[in-house]
């Protein structure tokens, strides 16, 4: 029988919004000793500033219609999708979108959007999809997060989005060390620079970088195999890592942001996605712990 401290606990979880899915995931979060993030959504807000348009030849583009031009393009090849990216690249346009204007969206998870717009074939995402395409896109050096965007087949620019690290993110990563959490890892599918300059801000130990959504999950699989002590938490947003979430130890899931599918696959859910809740939960699992033995 569960022992009457473990409903106590998973009340208290639930009264302070984390959501705990049982007695066994109460008991195994005093166990985690080694905590996986995901990066957009997780750590960073996930609602990104546009800080730069750039045309093809990496240079400020002062052409005020063309900036607008490929912003439009951009949002509204986004307009169904829920990852973070999308819904800066709305607010960043800010007009009601016509969706006569778009067809055939296909999102490629870890990399971004095709569609057509206008009757244009149109992509929005990363260099892997530029690569994919085709596509000669610019190497560019700028600090942020780099939308690129290219029509039929050619390239015409990108918008920078300057990722913001969550309030209480560093005091969450420290947070956990007092709880006992020996290795913290964050895994992401954006590009090396943006993510190592977030995992420094915030005191992480390790970053792997660039991961598209099968590479994470083979990731979470080789540091829980080479885990001796302890279980492997993993926290994330869901847009991208909802079977990360399944197969970590203990998912943990921002339900604020985070999908369905997300929140169905986590073991913990957070509702107010303020990351400083996961050691709380640990705290909460402790001492319950400590009242059971
Ligand atoms: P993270 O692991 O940081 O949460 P994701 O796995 O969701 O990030 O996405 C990784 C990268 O793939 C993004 O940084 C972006 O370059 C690209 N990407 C994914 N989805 C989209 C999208 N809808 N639009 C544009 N780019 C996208
Ligand atoms: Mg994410």
């Amino acid at each position: 029988s569960i022992p009457l401290s473990f409903f106590a606990g998973i009340g208290g979880a639930s009264r302070r919004g984390i959501l705990v899915k049982g007695a066994n995931i109460l008991e195994n979060l005093s166990k985690v000793k080694t905590v996986l993030f995901d990066k957009t959504g997780t750590l960073t807000l996930g609602v990104f500033e546009v800080t730069a348009m750039h045309d093809k030849e990496d240079h400020d583009n002062n052409d005020e219609e063309e900036k607008a031009r490929l912003l439009e393009i951009a949002a509204i090849a986004e307009c169904a999708s829920s990852h973070p990216i999308s819904k800066s690249l709305q607010r960043a346009y800010n007009r009601p979108i016509d969706h006569s204007r778009v067809s055939d969206i296909k999102e490629i998870g870890g990399q971004g959007i095709t569609a057509v717009v206008d009757g244009q074939k149109v992509a929005v995402g990363n260099e892997k999809l530029m690569e994919q395409m085709g596509v000669q896109y610019c190497h560019c050096h700028t600090a942020g997060t780099i939308v690129h965007v290219a029509v039929e087949g050619k390239y015409a620019g990108h918008v920078v989005l300057g990722d913001v690290v969550k309030q209480h993110a560093a005091e969450a990563v420290k947070a956990l060390g007092a709880v006992g959490v020996a290795r913290t890892v964050v895994l992401t599918g954006d590009a090396d620079a943006v993510a190592r300059q977030t995992a420094e801000t915030l005191g992480v130990g390790e970053v792997y970088t660039e991961l598209l959504p099968n590479e994470k999950v083979e990731k979470v699989e080789a540091i829980i195999s080479e885990t001796k002590n302890g279980k492997v938490a993993f926290i994330g947003d869901g847009i991208n890592d909802a079977p990360v979430l399944s197969r970590a130890d203990i998912g943990i899931a921002m339900g604020g942001v985070g999908s369905d599918a997300a929140i169905e696959a986590a073991d913990v859910v957070l509702m107010d996605d303020d990351p400083r809740k996961i050691a709380k939960a640990m705290r909460i699992s402790n001492k319950c712990m400590n009242i059971v033995w």
